[in-house]
């Protein structure tokens, strides 16, 4: 659905996007995870043409969007909606007259316009505040403002640029159950730009992870979890795994359906091991989990015997070979 083949884009001499190309599907909520200054939101600003690039590519359903003349691409801007970190507002104005405001522009009739705001407030739960000024809301319920008034043209896609960073945690996860409801009840496709990786794990089926303007990785969130590649280590601010002085560390991962995975394990092999780390993290509605044992060397053979029996994806840290079995 929208495809980025090789975006390049500077400001003078600083070089923001570099080769960059992701393709996101119709129906994916896609994040953009990287730290400030990695080049996320001027990638979004990208995709509806808000920001100029100076090469590649960004073909939208079909519609290479830089041979849009200024007319046309006013009208496939009503495909785009998008939501800010500040939810853009007019702070003086009502939830009704905020929600209305790209409507009128539009010119559309003011009987459809009552009609939609109506369906919106009602989808975005604020009804109750719809005579109530911008300025008089907490920012969550600015935030389902700016959403409603994002998808009041009925757009296909909505980018939301850091749509959660000023909000608090619990705020954050209403919203972003909110997104994933219209993802799912709307079949809007979403594109994310975000620094936190709950974000990623809430909402995200796909991610890719940029720095210095750069894709280091992207692909599917659970799998991207279970390589647990540098770029994602790095942008979590977790160490390597150094080898052990004695014995052997084994790095496994575990996934949906596998939760008695390390009981079972301790149980059926009857061996003692410490646990080195272990953490189980939730991706939208499944649990994955990510497990570093250490274990006496000479017990190594039957651990993975074990583990490839079960179809467990896992590491040896410690021999001179590591082996990586992709289950
Ligand atoms: P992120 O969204 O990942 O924080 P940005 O896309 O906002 O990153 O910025 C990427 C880089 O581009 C940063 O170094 C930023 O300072 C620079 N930048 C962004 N917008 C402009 C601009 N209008 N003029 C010059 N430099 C800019």
């Amino acid at each position: 659905m929208i495809d980025i083949k090789n975006i390049n884009k500077s400001y003078g001499n600083l070089q923001v996007l570099k080769n960059v190309s992701i393709t996101i599907d119709k129906g994916d909520i896609y994040g953009l995870i990287g730290r400030s200054g990695a080049g996320k939101s001027t990638l979004l600003r990208c995709i509806n043409r808000l920001e100029h690039f100076d090469e590649g590519q960004i073909t939208i359903d079909g519609i290479d969007i830089k041979s849009l003349s200024r007319g046309t691409l006013r009208e496939f801007r009503k495909n785009i909606g998008m939501i800010f970190q500040h939810f853009s507002l007019i702070e003086r104005k009502t939830v009704y007259e905020n929600i209305a405001l790209p409507m009128k522009c539009w010119k559309i009739p003011k009987n459809q316009i009552d009609k939609k705001v109506n369906e919106l407030v009602q989808l975005v739960d604020i009804e109750d505040k719809i005579n109530v000024k911008a300025k008089n809301l907490s920012g969550g319920q600015k935030q389902r403002v700016a959403i409603a008034r994002a998808l009041t043209l009925n757009p296909k896609i909505l980018l939301c640029d850091e749509a959660t960073s000023a909000l608090d945690p619990k705020t954050t996860k209403d919203i972003l159950s909110l997104l994933q409801k219209i993802n799912t009840d709307l079949s809007i496709t979403i594109v994310v730009v975000t620094h936190q990786m709950s974000v990623v794990r809430q909402i995200c089926n796909k991610m890719a992870i940029l720095q210095g303007g750069e894709i280091l990785e992207c692909g599917q969130v659970d799998d991207i979890f279970l390589r647990q590649p540098e770029p994602l280590k790095n942008l979590l601010g977790e160490e390597s795994i150094n080898p052990p002085d004695t014995g052997s560390y084994i790095e496994f991962f575990m996934i949906p359906g596998h939760e008695n995975l390390l009981s079972t394990m301790a149980w059926e092999l009857g061996e003692k091991f410490s646990l080195v780390s272990g953490n189980i993290e939730k991706y939208r509605e499944n649990s994955y989990g990510h497990f570093v044992i250490h274990v006496d060397i000479s017990s190594v053979n039957k651990y993975e015997m074990w583990l490839k029996n079960h179809g467990v994806r896992y590491r040896v840290i410690g021999n001179s070979d590591e082996v990586i079995i992709n289950a």
